[in-house]
């Protein structure tokens, strides 16, 4: 019996178990007893300035808080709005909206699912404070186009680089686009740790001495709180755990682009029958997810599922149709390609420890699927996703 293919793989930190027991062991011991922000975490902090040549890297308690704390360093508040992608996660709007502004949903490139910066310049008012594009899946958003709109708008520009870390686009590290950006190392993600944690990058020092003091309760000396913040620190275990993992994680991305440039040059025979694959391409690529845009995605999901292959929706819904942030979609309001997207897509596994083997067999399953089904129309012509969607995402 052939061997079941998870979409989110068991084993991520296996090879890497002894070393995290060794350092919970050492910094459990270490009679300073210093569990979070410490030597460790500074260090962390300077390896990736380093190699980004940021002004400044700050470790935070998730990728979302960093976002928060972003979006609160340059001044986003109540009466603001900022244009946001409407096809994305839920943190997105999310951190806008607790800023006290408002999130403008903008729509998305209908095939590389990144915001489209026609449809964020329709939406500018003269409310609009910032733009936050985020680079999506493996693509990062169109950032030359939405520097050129931040600065004929006068607006901030924050870039959600959560998914993008090791991404350059045109010799800019992802991150260093936008006045500041954020990575995010929960489990899943290209740099991803056994835990919460994510990262500020900016090349702003200013900015980046304001997000320090914001994500330790406003303060720069202890008990001297200069700014309200909040607690978004980060943790040393899982900073030497990252510090040691730091020297692979380039292989790790290398792997990770093979098997998309393996993946979309089987895939792209599919795109007259009903599976498009994302264009290719290296520049600006960060294949955190791998996703394909199926007109049958349901029974494709299913199709790899019978064949023992994991696969997950990314998302199911678009931002202005989920129930939280209805009161900021205005009703009379489109967003055909998020829409779309959120129907259509589907991602296969990509974790760079796949072998040659699965990736073949992955490739192989996709390929077969279109061979059996009856002559799929081309992309647009049909509905689908009917009802069949699933719920059951890990
Ligand atoms: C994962 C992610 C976040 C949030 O990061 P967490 O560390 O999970 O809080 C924010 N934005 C995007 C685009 C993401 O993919």
């Amino acid at each position: 019996m052939r061997s079941e293919i998870p979409f989110f793989p068991p084993d991520l930190f296996e090879g890497d178990r002894k070393v995290m027991l060794d350092i919970i062991g050492e910094i459990g011991r270490d009679p300073r007893q210093k569990f979070i922000l410490g030597e460790q975490t500074r260090e962390f902090e300077e390896l990736l300035r380093e190699d980004l040549g940021a002004a400044d890297v700050i470790a935070c308690g998730s990728g979302t808080t960093a976002l928060g704390l972003v979006l609160r360093a340059v001044d986003i508040g109540p009466g603001d709005e900022v244009v946001v992608p409407a096809f994305g996660c839920a943190p997105l709007a999310a951190a806008v909206l607790e800023t006290g502004a408002a999130p403008v949903f903008a729509d998305v490139d209908p095939r590389t699912m990144v915001l489209d910066p026609e449809s964020a310049r329709r939406r500018i008012t003269h409310r609009t404070k910032a733009l936050l594009p985020a680079h999506m899946f493996s693509i990062m958003a169109d950032m030359p186009r939405f520097t050129e709109l931040a600065a004929a708008h006068d607006l901030r520009l924050v870039e959600d680089s959560a998914v993008a870390q090791g991404a350059v686009l045109r010799g800019t590290p992802a991150g260093l686009w936008g006045e500041a950006g954020v990575y995010s190392f929960v489990q899943v993600k290209s740099f991803g740790m056994p835990g919460e944690g994510g990262a500020v990058v900016t090349r702003d020092p200013a900015l980046g001495r304001r997000i320090r003091m914001l994500r330790n309760h406003g303060q720069q000396e202890r008990f001297v709180h200069r700014v309200i913040g909040t607690n978004s620190r980060f943790d040393e275990i899982q900073a030497a755990f990252q510090r040691y993992r730091y020297a692979g994680f380039p292989a790790r991305l290398r792997r990770r682009a093979e098997i998309a440039e393996h993946y979309t040059e089987r895939f792209a025979p599919l795109a007259g029958q009903g599976v498009l694959a994302p264009p290719p391409g290296r520049d600006g690529r960060c294949h955190y997810v791998y996703c394909l845009l199926a007109e049958e995605r349901d029974v494709l999901r299913e199709y790899l599922a019978e064949h023992g292959i994991g696969s997950h929706v990314y998302y199911p819904l678009a931002l202005p149709h989920q129930a939280a942030f209805l009161p900021w979609a205005p009703a009379d309001e489109r967003w055909p390609n998020a829409e779309r997207a959120s129907a259509r897509i589907l991602a296969l596994p990509i974790y760079p420890h796949l072998t040659d083997a699965e990736v073949t067999r992955i490739a192989d399953a996709v390929c077969e699927f279109t061979r059996h089904r009856p002559r799929a129309q081309a992309p647009g012509t049909r509905q689908s996703g009917t009802g069949a969607a699933r719920h059951d995402d890990q």
